[in-house]
């Protein structure tokens, strides 16, 4: 794999670390130490991948997602702070596409790089519709319409995680193997995305029947 990366990221030691792995594996590391100047690179650049930090000087890395997301759909990993909950559940409700909790490791990063950059690549699938009791869930439109005849429109990863229950409905799916299917990669211990990404669903769609199965993930209800 190949391109430019973005890092927006305030301290130079993060920056040099993760151009060293990068570079390796055949990206250009573009690095901006703050919200403004990332925003102006990303215009003028087109990164394939934006890896932004959440405690930034001046504009912060939030807001600077919020910025991105009004004009691009370039995928978006934030790196947060160690153990920072909130920041990260606040940071998947603008649109970023995941996360990594600092301190991480260089090569995870790349890691999770390559997997939204295979996932943003992947051909769709030829449009269909599904329908879970009343509601019609249309991957040609990438919208849900609801019983009462309104539209909902799930972000890019919901919507993708909602398809993939729908399609598996009535069985249950460990949040390893919704991780696997929708975000592309393996994971370790940590799985808090897919749920963040199920909650999202659950208040956008509260009829909808995405079931919690205890201990192992879960279901779409038939
Ligand atoms: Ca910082």
């Amino acid at each position: 794999m190949d391109g430019i990366v973005l890092l927006i990221e305030d301290e130079d030691e993060i920056a040099d670390l993760l151009r060293l792995v990068f570079e390796k594996e055949g990206f250009r590391l573009l690095h901006a130490d703050s919200g403004e100047k990332g925003l102006d690179l990303l215009t003028q650049r087109s990164p394939r991948a934006v890896l932004l930090d959440l405690g930034l000087p001046g504009i912060d890395g939030m807001e600077v997602c919020r910025r991105i997301r009004a004009s691009s759909d370039v995928p978006v990993i934030m790196l947060t702070a160690r153990d920072d909950e909130i920041d990260k559940v606040v940071g998947l409700e603008i649109g970023a596409d995941d996360y990594v909790t600092k301190p991480f490791s260089p090569r995870e990063v790349v890691a999770r790089v390559k997997a939204v950059l295979r996932r943003s690549e992947q051909q769709p699938e030829a449009p269909a519709a599904i329908s879970i009791g009343e509601f019609e869930i249309d991957s040609g439109r990438r919208t849900v319409l609801t019983p009462d005849g309104g539209v909902v429109q799930p972000t890019a990863r919901e919507f993708d995680l909602l398809w993939h229950l729908a399609r598996n409905r009535g069985i249950v799916l460990s949040r390893g193997q919704l991780l696997e299917a929708v975000w592309g990669y393996d994971y370790f211990g940590e799985s808090r995305t897919v749920d963040v990404h199920v909650r999202q669903l659950r208040r956008k769609l509260p009829d909808i029947p995405i079931e919690t199965v205890w201990g192992v993930g879960y279901k779409m209800a038939r």
